[in-house]
Order: C-alpha cells, then sequence, then structure tokens
C-alpha cells in the first residue's frame, strides 16, 4: 500500500545526518530539532501555535482536555472513520454522538450533525477522510450558530487547501478552534516512529495545551491541571524536519497518481473514483478510494490478493456497530450511507512512489476481473 523505503532512498543522506546530529547532542527529548520542527511546521500551516505530541490519538485527547470539555458533554463526530476519534471521546467519558457521513465525499455530513445537537453538545470533530477536507463553511457555520468547539482531525489530510464560500482558503487543521494531526510512518507527512501534534490558533488553549502535554505543569514541579505524558522526540522531529520541505511534492505525487487511476477507471461500470469539488488542492489522498456498486468489491479484493495487488477495506464496519461503542441511543435508520460504504469501498495502493507501470498493472487488474 505505501513504499516508506522508495521514499527514504531519495532522501536518505540528509535524514541521515539529521538523526546523526541529535545523537551527537543527545538532546533527545525537547531538543532544539522539536523546537524548530514546530516553529517550520507552524510558517507551513499558517497556524499560530503547533504543539507536538507522541501520537494522533493523544492529540485528540489533549485538545478535548485543552478545551474542557466534561464527562457527560456531548461530542459529534462521523461513524465512518479510524476508531481513535470516538476512543478518545469515549475514554474521557464524554458521550460519542456518532452521525452519518456523505456518501460522495465521504465527510461528515452537516446535516447530519443539526439533527444531533442537543442541549448537551459541546464539540464537533470533522474528519478530513482520506485527506480530502470535510465541508468547513457549514460545519463552522453551525458551530457558531450553537457555541461549539470544532476540533479538525487532520491526521489524513495534513497539506490540503480548504476553499471557503467566500473565496479564501486554509489549510486543513488551520480552521477550527483546535485540530490534531498524526506523524505516524503512513500518514502524508509520516516520521520513522510515532508522533503528532495539536495546532491552534488560540494562544490561550495552547498555553493550557502545553501543560498539558506535560503532566499538568506550567511551572517546573508545579501541577495546576490533570496532564498527561506525551511528548514527540527529538529524533522524530529531525525526520520530519527533512520530509517537511518535501509536503508539496509529496501529495503532488499522489494527486497526480490518483489522476491516473481516474482517467483509467473512466466508463468502467460498477466503479465509482473519488469525487473531489472541483479544485485539485482539497485532496491529497491519504487513501484512493473506490466504491465498487455491483456487489463484486469482495470477490475484487480476493482476486486482488491473488494477484499479489496490495489493497485496504477501509473501514469495514461503521463505529456504531463496533462492540466497543454500540449504544440503544443509535438507529440503524440514521446510517444509510455509512452501512453501505462499508461494503462498497476498497483503496488502492497510494504513496509517493507509485510508477505508471505500477497503475496500469493495478488498474488492468481490476478492469479486467469487473469486465468478466
Ligand atoms: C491515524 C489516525 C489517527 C491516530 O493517529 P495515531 O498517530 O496512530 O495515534 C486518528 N485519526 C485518524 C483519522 C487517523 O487516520
Amino acid at each position: 500500500m505505501v513504499d516508506l523505503k522508495g521514499q527514504y532512498e531519495k532522501i536518505k543522506d540528509t535524514v541521515n545526518y539529521s538523526i546523526l546530529e541529535v545523537l551527537d547532542t543527545t538532546a533527545f527529548i525537547n531538543g532544539p530539532e522539536v523546537q524548530t520542527f514546530q516553529k517550520e511546521l507552524e510558517e507551513y500551516l499558517d497556524v499560530k501555535h503547533v504543539i507536538p505530541c507522541a501520537n494522533g490519538t493523544d492529540a485528540l485527547q489533549i485538545a478535548m482536555m485543552g478545551l474542557g470539555l466534561k464527562p457527560g458533554d456531548e461530542v459529534i463526530t462521523a461513524d465512518f472513520t479510524f476508531a481513535a476519534t470516538v476512543e478518545v471521546i469515549a475514554l474521557l467519558q464524554l458521550t460519542p454522538v456518532l452521525v452519518d457521513v456523505e456518501p460522495d465525499t465521504f465527510n461528515i455530513d452537516p446535516e447530519a450533525i443539526k439533527k444531533a445537537i442537543t442541549p448537551k453538545t459541546k464539540a464537533i470533530v470533522p474528519v478530513h477522510l482520506f485527506g480530502q477536507t470535510a465541508n468547513m463553511d457549514a460545519i463552522m457555520e453551525i458551530a457558531e450558530e450553537h457555541k461549539l468547539f470544532v476540533i479538525e482531525d487532520n491526521a489524513q489530510a495534513i497539506g490540503a487547501n480548504y476553499h471557503f464560500k467566500d473565496g479564501s482558503s486554509k489549510k486543513a487543521g488551520a480552521i477550527g478552534h483546535a485540530a490534531s494531526t498524526s506523524f505516524f510512518p503512513s500518514k502524508n507527512l509520516g516520521c520513522y516512529g510515532d508522533g503528532g501534534a495539536i495546532f491552534t490558533n488560540d494562544d490561550e488553549l495552547a498555553h493550557t495545551i502545553r501543560g498539558i502535554v506535560n503532566h499538568g505543569m506550567y511551572e517546573r514541579y508545579h501541577h495546576d491541571v490533570v496532564g498527561v505524558n506525551s511528548r514527540l522526540d527529538s529524533i522524530q522531529a529531525a525526520v520530519l524536519r527533512a520530509k517537511l520541505p518535501n509536503l508539496n511534492k509529496y501529495n503532488k505525487a499522489r494527486q497526480e497518481a490518483a489522476k491516473k487511476y481516474t482517467e483509467a477507471f473512466r466508463g468502467v461500470a460498477g466503479v465509482t473514483v473519488p469525487y473531489t469539488e472541483g479544485k485539485d488542492d482539497t485532496h491529497v489522498y491519504h487513501q484512493y478510494t473506490l466504491k465498487i456498486t455491483n456487489g463484486k468489491r469482495d470477490a475484487l479484493a480476493k482476486h486482488l490478493s491473488e494477484k499479489g495487488i496490495p489493497f485496504g477495506i477501509y473501514y469495514p464496519i461503521p463505529l456504531h456497530s463496533q462492540k466497543a461503542y454500540k449504544d440503544e441511543r443509535y438507529n440503524e435508520a440514521d446510517f444509510p450511507v455509512t452501512n453501505q460504504l462499508v461494503q462498497e469501498v476498497i483503496s488502492l495502493p497510494m504513496h509517493t512512489e507509485l510508477d505508471d507501470e505500477q497503475i496500469d498493472y493495478i488498474t488492468g487488474t481490476i478492469k479486467e476481473f469487473l469486465n468478466q
């Protein structure tokens, strides 16, 4: 699905040198590499504060703690996504409220958000799924009207741009009250271990969060709030510093590969290619995800396995049907899109090193199978 080795080979000298430099200075935790990376990412995203932490799941949890969400507060998020989002809501004893997504973008449906709002609702967590920005115009409008926080889960869409109705644009993750991201190796900006970060434009929230990530300390050995221990280490920051200048190029390579896939599937019955809204830069293709609409998704998956072509089914089970998150509050009739998507989606290999020959082989194999 990804080719981390091929990507590493091209930046090997820079990465190796940076890692050796960290070893030489022995500033393994909170070293200068971490602080410099933080500044460089703030600049790239045009966001006031980046607070690095240990992984993308922590980032979500810390953002919710920083915003002061309390047990019983309701948090609305998408039913069709990775479990980390709903997991941290539940861990903090907040009440997850899962809602359906849009059939074309796979992102949280603003109409479903509106219907789910109660007097206990405190926050909305849109996930920019598979690399495509959610409908932030509508989401920010709803949030403003009901005085809700918006936490963007930007683990899959770093570098994507959102274009507002008024013609302005911002980077995904720079729009809500806070955002989280993950630097897991296979993400669009991945390190060589675990890593994550929280973003915000709010000075006070940034200050609160800087204490939370460090055991609730604002002054050494004075613990003012209950915090956690969540840090990005200097070696990972060094890797990220070597990769950040390439992020636009990496995302461009993904967009080019996506274009070739989409071109190859033009007119093929039973296949729906990823939908984007006009502008090329709103989708950074963390995944290239097809809908197989003729009931043959599972047969295709089996065929790809036999041909040695990697694929992923993201995600095979709606969150509201997962054992850990089942709840009698949920009504199947409220999730028609997610319930259908879990039967239709299949993600193809997507990374920065895909070449024409690989794309031709993958698309050719799929077309041949579907035309039988
Ligand atoms: C990867 C991911 C996370 C979690 O990130 P980790 O660094 O693995 O903890 C959270 N949300 C989404 C949508 C993700 O894709």
